[in-house]
């Protein structure tokens, strides 16, 4: 069974570790580089960016993240996504650069700035059957570069995709009961 780590410093930690126990795998909470070392792939829940990339500096987690992800899949959902991009707009702030994208925050606007949609897979994605999405001050995507593979898109901008073994939702999957998203996660951490 593959061992999965979720970094708990700050945001939706717990809500992911349920998500992941439901698809399947052993899920275990990261706060420490020691505990980052000890997992085969990492996701890095919603929340609030700034916040966690503040955190991941006092902990001397950044650089070890960056390594890690050079060697095993990391799984960013929204504030999460953010944190993996090579690039972020308003306002700009550093990121890991795992992830060949640029990304602008809170970029759906302030007045419906939370929203669920159903959204139908891309074609060629392997994800059969529409996918309900809850969005919640979300970043938008507004660059994905040629290594990008778009799984799912709303209002024209993927929400969905993936760059070679990282994956990236600007969405919470682990909000609704729905494994997919999840299970196609695990599918690269059995990859190896
Ligand atoms: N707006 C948040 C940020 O910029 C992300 C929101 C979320 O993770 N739900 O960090």
């Amino acid at each position: 069974m593959p061992r999965v780590g979720v970094l708990a410093l700050q945001g939706d930690f717990e809500a992911h570790r349920k998500a992941l126990e439901r698809a399947g795998a052993e899920a275990v909470e990261v706060r420490t580089a020691a505990e980052l070392a000890d997992v085969d792939g990492l996701v890095i829940p919603g929340g609030e960016s700034t916040t966690m990339l503040k955190l991941l500096r006092m902990d001397g987690l950044f650089d070890a993240l960056r390594e890690f992800g050079a060697r095993k899949p990391v799984f960013g959902t929204c504030a999460g996504a953010i944190l993996l991009a090579s690039k972020v707009l308003s306002p700009a702030q550093e990121s890991l650069g795992l992830v060949d994208m640029t990304v602008e925050r809170n970029a759906y606007g302030r007045q419906i700035d939370s929203r669920i949609v159903k959204l139908e897979p891309e074609p060629g994605a392997g994800i059969e059957g529409a996918v309900e999405s809850v969005f919640i001050r979300a970043p938008v995507i507004r660059e994905a570069g040629p290594r990008m593979k778009v799984l799912l898109k709303y209002e024209g901008a993927p929400v969905l995709a993936e760059d070679g073994r990282h994956m990236v939702a600007t969405f919470h999957p682990e909000l609704t009961g729905d494994t997919r998203i999840h299970r196609r996660f695990l599918e690269k951490l059995a990859a190896g």
